[in-house]
Formats: C-alpha cells, sequence, structure tokens
C-alpha cells in the first residue's frame, strides 16, 4: 500500500465512522417502530434532568470557551430556554402526537380523513458556536418530542461546551438513541453528506450552502437556521428611551453574537444625535468599567475579534464617524456606533454578529422600509413606535422570519411562536408544535366508508356514470 491509499483511508474514516452511527440509529429505529409518549417523555426528562444537574460544569464550560461569558446570560439563553422548551413540549406532547381530524370535500363524504404524526427517522442536527448549548439541545427537544433519533455535530469553536454535551449525553442517552459527534468542518461536511430523515443546520448562510448542497445527494430535507443583517426600526412616533434601552440590551447581550441580534438601526434623521447620546449612556450605564465587568461577555475567539476589527477599521478608512461606549480590554468590545456609513463597507454589507452599530439617518417610514427591502430578507426585525399606523405599515411591507413590535431579541424564547428564516436568512421553522411537525411526517389517511357511492362511477362509463361527472363539474 503507497502513501496516497493511506491517506484516501484516512481520509474516509470519518465518513465511514459516521456512517456506522447512523445505521445503529436506523436500526433501533426499525426495530423499536414510532416511541409512545411515556418514551419521548422520559427522553425529554433525561435533558431536563442532565441541564439541571450540570448547570454548574455547562456555566463554566461556556465561560471558558468564550474567555468571559456573562453568567447571567448563559442561565438566561442556554439554561432557561432550553428546560423552557422542554417544560413546553412535555405539556403539549399529548396534543401534539394526537391524530388531527380533517374535514371531507362532499364529493368524497361519507369517508372520513385524518392527519397522523409520525416520527421522520433519524434527524442530524448542526449547532454552531454562539449559544453552543441552547442551539444543539433545541432542535434536539423538537426532534425527540416528534419521536426520532438523533444525531448532533455542535461547533468546534466552542470545545469545551462540546465535550461536555457529548459526555452529558453519552451518560444518559444509548448509542442508538442520541449521539453527540465532534469536530471540525471537515466532519460537518461529512455530516451533512449523511442519509439523515431531515436535516437542520444553524450557522453562516454561505455554510447553509454546502449543507444544503450536501443533504440535497441523498434529498434529505432540510431546516436552514441562518444569520443576516436584521434591523431595528426607530418610528416617527416611537417612545425613544424604551426604544433605546431595547435596542441596547438586544445588541450587547453575549456581545452582540446573537443571530437576531439588531444588526443596524434606521433613526428618523432629526432624532439621530438623540439617540447617539441616549444610546452611549444606557451602554455606560449598564456595564461599567467594561474591561472588568463580568456581566459583559467576551468576543468568542481571536478571529472574529480581528473581524470586527477590521470591519471597523475599513469603516473608519472610508470616512465612517465611529463613537464608543467606553474602552474594552482583551476580547472585550465596547458599543461602537457608526455614523455615516455608505454601502461599500462591510459593516454595511455583511453580518456583523458583534457589538458594532450602524445608525442609518431616514427622511420618512417608507425610506425606512425601502432599505430593509432593498437588502436580503432579515432573520428578525424590530420595530419601535405608539401609533398603530406606522407598525402596521412595516408590518405589511417588509418580510422577515420574525419581527417584535417595541422590543428585541424576545421573541426568540417564545416556544408558542415558530422560529425560523426566511430567503437568506434561512428556510423552514422549529420551536414549539412547529418544530414537533418539522420532525414529523404528518401523513394523510383517508378513511373509506362501506357505503360509498364510488360503484356510481365504475367502467364502462354509462349514462349514470356521464350524469354524476356532469353533476361534480356543475359544483
Ligand atoms: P460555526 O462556524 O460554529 O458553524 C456552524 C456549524 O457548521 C459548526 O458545527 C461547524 O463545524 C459546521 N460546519 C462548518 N463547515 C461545514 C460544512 N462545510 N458542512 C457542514 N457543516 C459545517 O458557526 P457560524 O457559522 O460562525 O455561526 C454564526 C452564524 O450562525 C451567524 O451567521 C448567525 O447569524 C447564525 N446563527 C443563526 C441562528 C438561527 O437560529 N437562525 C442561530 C445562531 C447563529
Amino acid at each position: 500500500m503507497n502513501v496516497t491509499d493511506i491517506v484516501a483511508r484516512e481520509s474516509l474514516a470519518p465518513a465511514d465512522g459516521l456512517k456506522v452511527k447512523l445505521r445503529a440509529l436506523q436500526a433501533a429505529n426499525l426495530r423499536d417502530g414510532d416511541p409512545d409518549r411515556a418514551r419521548r417523555l422520559d427522553w425529554l426528562g433525561r435533558i431536563a434532568a442532565m441541564v439541571k444537574e450540570k448547570q454548574n460544569a455547562i456555566i463554566t464550560a461556556v465561560d471558558a470557551d468564550f474567555g468571559g461569558r456573562s453568567r447571567e446570560e448563559t442561565l438566561l439563553a442556554e439554561i432557561f430556554t432550553t428546560l423552557s422548551s422542554i417544560h413546553h413540549a412535555k405539556a403539549q406532547l399529548a396534543k401534539w402526537m394526537r391524530p388531527r381530524r380533517r374535514a371531507m370535500d362532499l364529493a368524497f363524504k361519507p369517508a372520513r380523513a385524518r392527519l397522523l404524526p409520525q416520527p421522520l427517522g433519524v434527524v442530524g442536527i448542526i449547532s454552531p458556536w454562539n449559544y453552543p448549548l441552547f442551539l444543539a439541545l433545541s432542535p434536539l427537544v423538537g426532534a425527540l418530542a416528534a419521536g426520532n433519533r438523533a444525531m448532533v455535530k455542535p461547533s468546534e469553536f466552542t470545545p469545551r461546551t462540546s465535550a461536555l454535551l457529548a459526555e452529558m449525553i453519552g451518560q444518559r442517552f444509548a448509542d442508538d438513541e442520541v449521539i453527540v459527534v465532534q469536530g471540525g468542518p471537515d466532519v460537518g461536511a461529512a455530516f451533512a453528506r449523511l442519509p439523515f430523515d431531515h436535516l437542520l443546520y444553524t450557522g453562516s448562510t454561505n455554510i447553509g450552502r454546502k449543507v444544503m448542497a450536501a443533504a440535497a445527494e441523498n434529498l434529505t430535507p432540510v431546516t436552514l437556521e441562518l444569520g443576516g443583517k436584521s434591523p431595528a426600526i426607530i418610528g416617527p412616533e416611537a417612545a425613544m428611551d424604551a426604544a433605546v434601552i431595547s435596542i441596547v440590551r438586544g445588541k450587547l447581550f453575549n456581545a452582540g453574537q446573537t443571530c437576531v441580534a439588531p444588526d443596524y438601526v434606521l433613526v428618523p434623521k432629526d432624532q439621530v444625535d438623540v439617540f447617539v447620546e441616549k444610546a452611549l449612556a444606557v451602554a455606560a450605564r449598564f456595564y461599567p468599567d467594561l474591561a472588568n465587568n463580568e456581566d459583559y461577555s467576551a468576543i468568542v475567539n481571536q478571529a472574529q475579534y480581528d473581524r470586527l476589527h477590521d470591519m471597523l477599521a475599513e469603516a473608519e478608512a472610508k470616512g465612517a464617524r465611529v463613537l464608543a461606549a467606553g474602552s474594552g480590554s482583551g476580547r472585550k468590545m465596547p458599543l461602537t456606533i457608526l455614523l455615516e456609513t455608505e454601502e461599500s463597507m462591510a459593516v454595511r454589507r455583511e453580518e456583523i454578529f458583534g457589538p458594532l452599530l450602524p445608525v442609518i439617518p431616514y427622511t420618512d417610514l417608507g425610506a425606512a422600509v425601502a432599505h430593509v427591502n432593498g437588502g436580503a430578507r432579515p432573520l428578525a426585525l424590530y420595530v419601535y413606535d405608539r401609533n398603530r399606523d406606522n407598525i402596521d405599515r412595516v408590518l405589511r411591507e417588509t418580510i422577515s422570519g420574525g419581527v417584535v413590535v417595541n422590543d428585541s431579541l424576545l421573541h426568540a424564547g417564545v416556544e408558542n411562536l415558530p422560529f425560523g428564516g426566511v430567503g437568506l436568512s434561512g428556510m423552514g421553522q422549529y420551536h414549539g408544535r412547529e418544530g414537533f411537525e418539522t420532525f414529523s411526517k404528518l401523513k394523510p389517511v383517508m378513511y373509506q366508508s362501506r357505503l360509498n357511492g364510488m360503484w356510481l362511477l365504475h367502467p364502462p362509463y354509462g349514462a349514470r356514470a356521464k350524469g354524476l361527472i356532469n353533476l361534480l363539474l356543475k359544483r
């Protein structure tokens, strides 16, 4: 065997290992059939117990991975959100699993119709680093509630949290129920090529394209939870103080490393100065002494920090005016407002994913709407106004993955609302009932009645059949 053969064999190894793991999950699924409610509740209960029991270890791992992640942010955005999705799924499961009655079309009566929810089989989940626990476990909750087995590939950029996740799941689930595989882009690429029954990917739009192309080989259906530039619009009649607080809170939570963070803000031209002054003051009040402030999270790694730094430097070099709320240290970056930006700057074209906030003035609400519609369809949109007509106009005339009126971020935690992007911000949806449905086959079943009129249409088509067809066409 020569070196090329060895290299070829080695490079096949991860994919082969993944296939073996997938086969074990598929075989168990075939062997056991659809799990009943008790088994699904048990699965969900195991995840809840694991998260509660290991809460401190999770906080420590995420903190170490970020080089500084606020404990309260981890409690709110990783632990609370995961437990709340489990709580909701457990409470709703009986209702979700029930066959759903559908009305029967007149022409087919007295037959009956139902939708029968069934697990798809084995679900693949690829998750990113920014909320490394929640974004792995939240889709898993939906997949297990729907009765599937699952394979999870968390991010290589949060290695301690990913290793902890693998350990926690490994201790509580058999290898043919749920498994976690760790690795970087090569493992991710091999993972996306596996013939799952459904694949949910959370991450950047660019990798989303690769994932969809890989899944297409097997015609594996995908849910893509991607990113983009989510606008905040301060309407002409906004309550400015409340709007500023909400935008600064949403932008600085996890230091802006949130898929639904307000990316930039559209402000009425004559209120830009007021907005900027208030925003800088709120940021300084929320996070005093930034460098030593444990409530404020760091940028996850040097590469991300450099990316943000380069974006800022380019904007400044091209003439943007830059105002920072204090000074950071290490990878803690202050809220940095950018004025007089232009479309040619990366900060206006690319998703920011950090605490830089371009403020873009507009003349009238129509111009703000046109600005949003001039870009890719965003994952989230935030509109602040006291006038119902202004709010309704923005809701009607823009399209986005989701909206919060008069606040930011919070819709992502509402289990009764589906979550997902549109256009370049993603496709498909999960959370709550829609998550259950994404990971289920809602099988349409028609129950024919013993007494039915089909004999009237049997060939050879005589006068009776022809008369009946004429009657059907007249309706
Ligand atoms: P990332 O770099 O951690 O990548 C995400 C996952 O994709 C990782 O597990 C990675 O290993 C894997 N991956 C890398 N290359 C791959 C390939 N070729 N094939 C398959 N998988 C591969 O995370 P990221 O992409 O930097 O995450 C940040 C992005 O995610 C932002 O754009 C953000 O907006 C978006 N995001 C979206 C949501 C949402 O719910 N819509 C949530 C969080 C983050």
